[in-house]
């Protein structure tokens, strides 16, 4: 039997980080299996939906390497299947329900249906539907959802319990009778998420369900649902949570938890994915970089861990860097384009000499700014460097070495600055210090030889001296 996994999220909001794991884990599990991986975009719920949501899915899937296998659209190029677009289907399947009496008609009003609500909290138990409308007879029922507002609910057992078996948290085990009768089809006849889903599932011939654990609770009602339609349910595994580092929830409202949101501070894809595969799944030998291609080989669904993932953000910046580290020097170049000036020439010299700096693409705007900044800006440490006597000193026999330089070139430099150094009895910091901040305006950089040679005699020599001048 092909693996058939699907990602189904609710166009609600942007695709949050954990949106991306689930993803993720589906389309690696997908891949290792020689499986089928779809999307399905649950918008059964339409006072929730967010314009533009589902463009900037499909952009963040796309930019993440994410492919779908199939749905509508051209071959190689296929789109998600929509729930919107199926109500029928689901109208269909519940009027299966309600003939088979695993589903009735409930008439209950809201008002009753609050005041209920209000009873139950004050009595400190559950809150749940009372079963009010299960007894009407299925003939009156039938009459009276003809002319009355009405939804449909799943007619839960009453007593007993419900096992499964799930990939990751094992033997899960829940009482019927802390189990709500599901609403399945609203007042507005569109279905909710648990009927739509199922019979997606199933119609779609999902084998394997992946999905974060927040799902974990509707579990009973989902199971129901397969055996009143008789059907085989698919294997479940559910995702843990992801948690800031405090360990609190991640949730939304703290920030930054959009994938655009990484991408626009200069995440490169690759690194967010890899960073997203490792919150709730390692290797067994605790590799922690991957390719995308290396993922697929290593991922297993067994392995992910059923206690809460940290975020760290920390591990995120050092996995972006070994990324950016790997990147063949064009394309980091190219990377790191949409995050500088436009009118910056950057040369290839300057892009490498950067390259091992960075943990983030937009640090490459402030590591590169002193190339083209002129006049050169004096960071305040720099500018401390350069007011001493000792200082001034090594600058202005350096200004007079660099007056009489030929064939001037970076290694050049460099021997000058060392004989400059001997002269002086100075080495390292006391040094290169006073050299750095006034070339680069900064005490810190790429390496002085490459940034000689990408300036030229003129450039520094003019450096040196507005550093005098200073
Ligand atoms: N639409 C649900 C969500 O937004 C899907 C949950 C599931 O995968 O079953 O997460």
């Amino acid at each position: 039997m092909t693996t058939r996994v699907r990602f189904a999220p609710s166009p609600t909001g942007y695709l949050h980080v954990g949106g991306l794991r689930t993803a993720l884990y589906n389309w690696l599990f997908a891949r290792k299996h020689g499986g089928v991986f779809i999307l399905r975009i649950e918008d059964t719920d339409q006072s929730r939906q967010v314009e533009g949501a589902v463009d900037s899915l499909l952009s963040m899937l796309d930019w993440a390497g994410l492919k779908i296998d199939e749905g509508p659209g051209l071959g190689g190029d296929y789109g998600p299947y929509v729930q919107s677009e199926r109500l029928e289907i689901y109208q269909q399947h519940a009027e299966q329900l309600l003939a088979g009496g695993q589903a009735y008609y409930c008439f209950c009003s809201t008002e009753r249906l609050e005041q209920l609500r209000e009873r139950q909290k004050k009595m400190g138990i559950n809150v749940r539907y009372d079963r009010h409308c299960r007894t009407i007879s299925s003939d009156e029922a039938e009459k009276r959802a003809a002319g009355e507002p009405h939804v449909v609910r799943l007619a839960i057992p009453e007593a007993g319990r419900i096992t499964f078996k799930d990939i990751i948290r094992k033997k899960v085990a829940f009482e019927w009778q802390t189990v709500d009768d599901q609403v399945l089809i609203k007042g507005d006849g569109f279905p909710t998420y648990h009927l739509a889903n199922v019979v997606d599932d199933h119609l779609m011939e999902i084998t394997h369900v992946i999905r974060g654990e927040e799902w974990l609770p509707s579990m009973p009602k989902h199971l129901y649902l397969y055996q009143s339609f008789g059907w085989e349910p698919p294997t479940f595994a559910h995702l843990p949570l992801l948690l800031n580092p405090d360990r609190s929830k991640l949730s939304k409202r703290q920030g930054h938890v959009a994938v655009e949101d990484y991408r626009d501070q200069g995440y490169l894809p690759e690194a967010m994915v890899n960073f997203v595969a490792l919150l709730g799944w390692h290797e067994q030998g605790n590799r922690e970089v991957f390719t995308l291609a290396e993922l697929i080989e290593a991922f297993e669904i067994g392995r992910v861990q059923k206690g809460g993932a940290i975020f760290n953000t920390e591990k995120l910046d050092w996995i972006n860097g070994q990324h950016i580290r790997a990147l063949p020097a064009e394309q980091f170049r190219a990377a790191i384009a949409p995050h500088l000036d436009n009118a910056w020439d950057v040369t290839d010299s300057m892009a490498a000499a950067i390259q091992t700096k960075v943990n983030l693409l937009s640090d490459a705007r402030d590591q590169l700014a002193f190339f083209f900044q002129d006049p050169v800006v004096y960071d305040p440490d720099a500018k401390a460097a350069l007011s001493d006597a000792m200082s001034r000193g090594i600058l202005s026999t350096l200004l007079t070495n660099l007056d009489s330089a030929k064939n001037f070139s970076g290694k050049g430099f460099l021997d000058m600055v060392k004989s400059i150094g001997e002269e002086f009895s100075l080495k390292g910091r006391e040094l290169w210090h006073p050299i750095r901040a006034a070339i680069t305006g900064r005490l810190a950089g790429p390496d002085i030889v490459t940034i000689v040679d990408e300036f030229g005699l003129e450039k520094c020599r003019h450096r040196v001296r507005a550093a005098l001048d200073l």
